[in-house]
């Protein structure tokens, strides 16, 4: 079996382990081959400690209980001498360093004369220093008493550090037995762990194949960890969102063959009643080639919002911007829209601000006012009325356009503008819809950095508006 070192599960898996040795080797420096170092530290502290109290205190009537009570506790040799090495005071506890010597037996003398020469030779107020290797070593202490009379006297406090290696060895016993027992814990632990957490996420791996297989039924599932519901919430939505275009896609299919079979059915009918019946009839043939040429006019605007749109999601809108009178863009817009309204009796009201100026995109902003209007053709209600305005709103130029339709359910103001979309039960008429313009509306306004939106009554109609 080869191990893929790149997985998941061994990576967690190692470095558990590892942290596990770089906790067992601190362990080991700290516990056997450092104490020996650590130990004569914290006692030399200790020592200069007690060292500092006593000359401070020397002259306190209580002198003597520090003395006796530091030495006892710490195991000290604490003696004060004159400046003729003739001893003042001296503990009754402490081993002096040496063989045969028993607790409260004096400093030998030369090791005071040693201390005192080198006292005075460092100029020091006081001094400490080490004698002997690391398992069996003696700590010296000397600093100068100055005394109310002006004679010097001299304190020197002596510690005997009994070797440790017995404790190091138990210890290093200990820590053998500690290295197996948390060696093998880590191994199983870390096996476990992290299996546990390579789980759920080869779970999704393979419900993710599954999707790739076209199969847009699956269902991520949660794992454990915040991490990965959120991932599997994620990849689920997005799931929900392929089956939606999915859905959207075959009807825009459906939609576009049927919508180019119609015209195109009575393109075929027309011509051939011209070419069978009205062909000798000018007055049936010009009406039957109006048709032909109305039908063919419907299939052109059809062809040209699919490209539009197939334009505007495939590159990056390329934005001409420059400074343009968007009162006349507007009514040129509306202009064309005169022909097709005035056989069907539309309404339009205008309230237009005149020689407002908009910076932007010229071609792309008429694009948009004529999805919006033509919008409102379809979808406005019986009294065929539609209202267009265009004022300054507070430095900026805001467009709307108002019908008087069906208006939009509150759930589905979001989705609208969504391509491919269609609400239900809206009726149209006079312009060919795919459910692109406001998808392609959409694209233009954001990427001009517009504010747009639509409000909506049901039953009274709706206002879409934006502003530049
Ligand atoms: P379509 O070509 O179908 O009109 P759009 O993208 O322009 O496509 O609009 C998407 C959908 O939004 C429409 O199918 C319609 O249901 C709804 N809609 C758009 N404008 C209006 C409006 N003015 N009043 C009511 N519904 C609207």
């Amino acid at each position: 079996m080869q191990i893929d070192f790149r997985s998941l599960k061994v990576k967690v898996w190692l470095y558990f382990v590892l942290f596990s040795i770089i906790i067992l080797t601190v362990l080991w420096l700290l516990q056997v081959i450092f104490i020996q170092s650590f130990y004569q530290d914290l006692k030399i502290n200790e020592i200069i400690k007690i060292g500092n109290t006593i000359a401070n205190n020397y002259e306190n009537e209580n002198i003597d209980n520090i003395i006796n009570e530091s030495s006892f506790k710490n195991n000290l040799l604490i003696t004060i001498y004159d400046a003729n090495s003739n001893i003042v005071k001296s503990s009754m506890f402490g081993t002096p360093p040496g063989p045969g010597r028993g607790p409260g037996s004096q400093q030998p003398p030369d090791d005071f004369v040693y201390l005192k020469q080198r006292l005075l030779d460092s100029g020091e107020n006081s001094i400490h220093y080490t004698v002997g290797g690391p398992r069996m070593a003696r700590l010296f202490y000397g600093c100068v008493l100055s005394t109310a009379a002006g004679t010097p006297l001299y304190l020197s406090i002596t510690a005997t550090l009994p070797p440790i290696d017995p404790a190091i060895e138990i210890l290093k016993n200990q820590l053998v037995y500690i290295t197996i027992i948390l060696f093998l814990l880590a191994f199983i632990i870390a096996y476990i762990f992290s299996r546990h957490l390579s789980k759920p996420i080869v779970k999704l791996t393979q419900t993710a194949k599954q999707l790739a297989a076209n199969n847009l039924d699956v269902i991520f599932e949660k794992g454990n960890y915040t991490e990965i519901d959120q991932l599997a919430g994620a990849l689920n939505y997005a799931t929900q969102e392929i089956s939606r275009v999915d859905i959207l896609r075959k009807d825009l299919i459906a939609n576009i063959s049927h919508d180019l079979r119609t015209p195109l059915t009575i393109i075929k009918f027309y011509g051939e009643m011209i070419k069978d019946i009205s062909g000798d009839n000018p007055e049936k043939r010009r009406e039957h080639a109006e048709l032909i040429m109305k039908e063919s006019d419907r299939m052109a605007s059809l062809v040209n919002n699919i490209l539009e749109f197939s334009k505007a999601q495939s590159e990056k809108l390329a934005l001409n911007c420059r400074k343009f009178n968007i009162s006349n863009t507007v009514h040129s817009v509306i202009t064309r829209f005169h022909e097709l309204t005035r056989q069907d009796g539309y309404i339009f009201k205008l309230e237009l601000a005149e020689n407002l100026y908009a910076n932007a995109d010229e071609e792309q902003i008429e694009r948009v006012l004529y999805n919006l209007i033509s919008n409102a053709i379809n979808y406005t209600g019986d009294d065929k009325t539609i209202t267009v305005q265009l004022k300054n709103f507070s430095g900026k130029v805001r467009f709307a356009v108002t019908d008087t339709g069906y208006g939009i359910p509150e759930d589905q103001l979001q989705n609208i503008w969504e391509r491919y979309y269609k609400v239900k039960e809206t009726h149209k008429r006079a312009v060919v819809g795919n459910g692109l313009g406001l998808s392609i509306v959409k694209h233009i306004l954001q990427h001009h950095n517009a504010k747009f939106g639509v409000d909506s009554t049901v039953g009274r109609g709706s206002t879409f508006w934006f502003e530049l």
